[in-house]
């Protein structure tokens, strides 16, 4: 490997070669690709073997994939929830027990090992939807900003970029106080939810500060527009929770005689930063709303299914203008190919006709239009001056061993899973190694502690 290195440790130029790499459109066999100050800095292709120095990755290389929308802590439900029937809202009992139990240390530890669990599905950027802000009751901790905190440090310890989306949620419903498990994600107020998030501190590169309203249901609608200014004067994203369920459209109708969606609008949260989770139950009017304005749709298929939400319109939204990211949101799986392949086959089954999106069109959600929902729009290509964080899958795993190099997306996307990524690279920094996490030595061990600390 090419290597200097700063008094700190930080390599500052390395050269990785990759036998294939996506390049946005084809894949492209033999591509050298020299990093510096955590960017790509250069790019040659025709180089059929590794020079002396440079770091291989086998397989195919793709840009490091983006999870646009994510619950940390909801990877303690994982399998706990698939006991016994339901609904979203008998699910979110059980998460409200869990979310009870955890203090900013166990919620460091659980983040830690869950964005681990993430950097080896081949992930280098997060968008954390947090809203868990305070202790029990309500009180915030002697740093209100603990928890969020915990997130950003778990972050760095795992290796991955966050976007902290810090939320409000001030309301269980509409003209609702908070209940007794929501106390613990109120600020009270829009205004003193900004005055708290104004203290936190991103660096521009690795840790983003945006913002995001839980939901219509949880900020009455007069106080919309303070976050939406919030986000707006420090140009950073902002995301909102949009109509997941039916019963939130019924609620908002009876509310304020609109959609939760034309609500947004009429207060100034639609926009090219903004990005609606879900999007699932929407009018023709709420897709044009949404497309016009170039607000983002975050799909989280995986959720979607799990929860019976139902199959959002994202082949029409695309259509429409919105840009499609794709998230792991409860992490009742994490594996963002599995992702971006349900968000094509749920189409299918809908309308009966295959192939809505191409392999380098899902890749696109997966990657580039993930990072720009996140604040890094020049996030997700292999091209010059672009943030250096690649993902290498394995061309020759029982999964993906058989179509040719040049199949390699399709493969990528409609075969492989989160277990097949060999590689991941975030500012350059080679963070999971032949499918071993570089810093974190047993992930499953440290998940398994992390979740055992809170059934305790
Ligand atoms: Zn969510």
């Amino acid at each position: 490997m090419q290597l200097t290195t700063q008094p700190t440790g930080t390599p500052v130029t390395v050269t990785y070669w990759m036998s294939h790499a996506w390049l946005g459109t084809h894949v492209e066999p033999g591509v050298l690709l020299e990093v510096s100050g955590g960017r790509v800095a250069g790019v040659r292709t025709g180089v059929d073997t590794p020079p002396p120095g440079a770091t291989a990755l086998h397989g195919l290389t793709v840009p490091g994939l983006a999870n646009t929308h994510s619950h940390a802590f909801h990877r303690a439900l994982r399998s706990t929830v698939q006991v016994g029937s339901g609904t979203f809202w008998t699910w979110r009992e059980t998460m409200y027990r869990t979310a009870s139990r955890l203090t900013p240390d166990t919620y460091y530890d659980l983040a830690r090992a869950t964005y681990a669990e993430m950097a080896l599905a081949g992930i280098t950027a997060v968008g954390e939807f947090h809203y868990l802000h305070h202790a029990p009751g309500g009180t915030p901790y002697d740093n209100p900003n603990a928890m969020g905190e915990a997130l950003i440090a778990a972050a760095a310890e795992a290796g991955i970029r966050i976007t902290l989306l810090d939320t409000a949620y001030l309301a269980a419903g509409f003209g609702e106080k908070p209940n007794r498990h929501q106390t613990r994600f109120s600020d009270g107020t829009a205004d003193a939810w900004a005055e708290r998030a104004s203290l936190l501190q991103g660096d521009d590169d690795l840790v983003v500060i945006g913002a995001a309203i839980h939901s219509v249901r949880a900020v009455p609608a007069e106080q919309l527009a303070t976050v939406a200014r919030w986000a707006r004067e420090r140009s950073v994203p902002l995301h909102v929770h949009l109509s997941e369920q039916t019963a939130e459209n019924d609620a908002c109708l009876a509310a304020h005689g609109r959609t939760p969606t034309r609500l947004l609008a009429d207060h100034g949260v639609l926009g090219p930063a903004t990005t609606g989770i879900h999007n699932t139950h929407l009018t023709p009017e709420d897709i044009e709303l949404l497309g016009a304005s170039r607000t983002g749709t975050c799909m989280c298929p995986t959720t979607e299914r799990d929860l019976a939400d139902g199959i959002g319109p994202a082949d029409a939204l695309q259509r429409a203008g919105s840009p499609l990211s794709l998230g792991s949101d409860s992490h009742a799986v994490i594996d963002l190919f599995e992702e971006a392949r349900a968000m094509e086959l749920n189409e299918r089954l809908r309308t009966h006709v295959r192939g809505h999106w191409t392999a380098s069109a899902l890749l696109r959600a997966a990657s580039a239009d993930g990072h720009a929902a996140l604040g890094r729009p020049d996030g997700g290509t292999l091209e010059p001056g672009a943030p250096a964080d690649l993902t290498t899958v394995a061309l020759d795993s029982v999964r993906t061993a058989g179509p040719v190099p040049r199949l390699g997306a399709e493969a990528a996307v409609f075969a492989a899973t989160a277990a097949d990524v060999r590689h991941t690279v975030v500012a350059g920094r080679h963070i999971v190694r032949d499918g071993r996490h570089t810093r974190i030595e047993d992930v499953p061990g440290a998940l398994a502690s992390a979740v055992a600390a809170l059934h305790r």
